[in-house]
């Protein structure tokens, strides 16, 4: 049987590695962890469970379809429920805003804050409607290998305004500043800065509504651990603790990859889900590499990086959301500090995350477990994080106490961290991006990593550095992209590449 080896167990890792198997591939995820789920990993601390990353899960069809590939249903594995409201945002003046699916509830919302921006609105929502009609369903999962699949896009994205950015489509809509932020925000959940990222990515406002936001019990690590079940169920294998050093060539094609512990892993395919910028410059000799050499992936701009706080209390705090997006009193010039400038601003913007409020085994009885995460730079920065730390952390809690969880210093039990640091080096990521490039036009679509790549035939690409790119939705879509570009396993070495 033809042997696919998937270097990482992120989503998009174990979504390719499913897909492949589907298709009749002998699968092997090769993992540097001790645990799979990459970003989507599980801290447990003292009695609470933190995801430690991805939180808020939106088109859960795109894990339906795994399951579907194999005749099961998701529901077995994992149980996801709606969050409602998706977000709650408090402005820096006290004000606050839900955020939810539902139009009407949107719409009295916006004019209890705005009258005027009520049509508006309706207006911009048709707007992201259209995008994610072309964005989504037309262009999410098809790849982008040659110059001619983008510009049969261009005339679409030219007609939704996509040169524009997302802050300055929905600032044409609307007139209220706190309403600007509040549909704005959201290329942050992929690493993309509002008023740089196209215009495109309003299609998570859609996406959002057509397929509402939700959680899964005990966390997003049920999903990893039910993706890894199935996974082995029908026949794959996951290594941990195995981190890949080299991908092997052979001719002018990949054939498989050395571990760590110097053991050679045979493979008629490899597919990277590690982050290709790193893979090119640090998996494969230079030689191979006529296209992606060091020079061309130093000029790609790599997306912020966060800090993550993670802490849980022994005091309950019912009233707060299970999402809620805290914004600081600068917007522009927040985002401008930590994308352009790279320095490490005195304010911040917040999400708090409170799984407790619907999952309440992630904490001791009357407990809750949270992490607050704030937008920061990467590592280009040169931000000393093992000096700056402690000291981020405590404005953050002490700025948590005063805006939302008052007496949080005496009631906290445990608490820690994660800097750019960690996503340099645990997560493997160029410059400790959060999300690999930073998602704007000219990187996107033919523009990012290519799901296959150009210097070594047998080599693949999936997860957030690829097209469609990060956050779930892209990430799984990625290995969607997958099963256009690699071969069925009978034709292996005559199909397209
Ligand atoms: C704090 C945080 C919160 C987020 N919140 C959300 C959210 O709420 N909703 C959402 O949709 N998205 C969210 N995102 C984005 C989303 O988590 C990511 O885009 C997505 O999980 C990336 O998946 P991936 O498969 O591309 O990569 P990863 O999850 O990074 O997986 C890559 C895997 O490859 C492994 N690897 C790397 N190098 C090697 C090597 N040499 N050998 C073997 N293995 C290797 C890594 O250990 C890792 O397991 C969040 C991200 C972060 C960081």
């Amino acid at each position: 049987m033809a042997k696919a080896i998937v270097i990482g167990a992120g989503f998009g890792g174990l979504a390719a590695a499913l897909r492949l198997r589907a298709r009749g591939y002998d699968v092997e995820v090769i993992e540097a962890l001790d645990e799979p789920g990459g970003r989507a990993r599980v801290f447990k601390r003292d009695g609470y469970t933190f995801d430690a990353g991805p939180t808020v899960i939106t088109a859960p069809v795109l894990f339906d379809e795994l399951y579907e590939l194999f005749g099961k249903k998701s529901s077995d594995y994992f149980d996801l429920v709606p969050v409602d409201p998706f977000y709650h945002v408090v402005f820096n003046d006290g004000s606050s805003f839900d955020y939810v699916g539902d139009e009407d509830r949107l719409i009295e919302q916006i004019r209890a804050l705005s009258p005027q921006d009520v049509d508006g609105y309706r207006r911009l929502a048709d707007h992201s409607r259209r995008i994610f009609e072309v964005g989504y369903e037309q262009l999410a999962d098809v790849p982008f290998s040659r110059v001619s699949d983008m510009l049969r896009a261009v005339p679409q994205m030219m007609k939704l305004s996509s040169h524009r950015s997302v802050y300055g489509l929905v600032s044409h809509y609307l007139k209220d500043e706190r309403l600007r932020q509040v549909f704005s925000f959201q290329p942050l959940l992929v690493g993309g800065n509002p008023f740089q990222t196209s215009s495109i990515y309003m299609m998570i406002h859609w996406l959002e509504r057509k397929w509402g936001v939700h959680f899964a019990m005990g966390g997003t690590t049920a999903i990893v651990n039910g993706l890894v079940k199935l996974l082995k169920e029908v026949g794959g294998d996951v290594t941990l603790s195995s981190p890949v050093e080299q991908i092997l060539v052979r001719g002018d094609r990949a054939c498989g990859v050395v571990t760590a512990d110097g053991r050679r892993h045979d493979a008629d395919i490899v597919v990277a889900n590690a982050d290709p910028s790193v893979v090119y410059r640090r998996m494969l000799e230079p030689r191979y590499r006529k296209k992606h050499n060091d020079a061309r992936i130093g000029r790609m701009r790599q997306s912020m990086s966060l800090f993550v706080a993670y802490f849980g209390t022994k005091k309950a705090y019912p009233d707060v959301k299970h999402h809620t997006i805290l914004l600081g009193p600068r917007y522009k010039g927040l985002l401008d500090d930590v994308f352009k400038k790279k320095v490490l601003a005195d304010d911040f913007s917040l999400y708090l995350h409170r799984p407790t409020g619907t999952d309440p085994s992630l904490a001791p009885p009357g407990h809750e477990s949270f992490y607050v995460l704030s937008p920061v730079p990467n590592n280009e920065s040169g931000i000393d994080w093992r000096e700056h730390e402690q000291a981020y952390l405590d404005r953050i809690i002490d700025s948590l106490e005063q805006r939302l969880l008052p007496g949080l210093r005496e009631n906290m039990e445990t608490c820690f961290s994660v800097t750019p640091d960690y996503f340099e080096t645990t997560m493997r990521s160029a410059s400790g991006a959060a999300f690999g490039p930073e998602p704007v036009l000219w990187q996107s679509a033919y523009f990012r990593y290519h799901n296959v790549s150009e210097d070594v035939p047998g080599l693949y690409f999936v997860g957030a550095g690829t097209h469609p790119g990060a956050g779930l939705p892209g990430v799984l879509n990625t290995a969607k992209v997958l099963d256009r570009v690699v071969p069925a396993p009978a034709q292996r070495r005559t199909g397209t590449r």
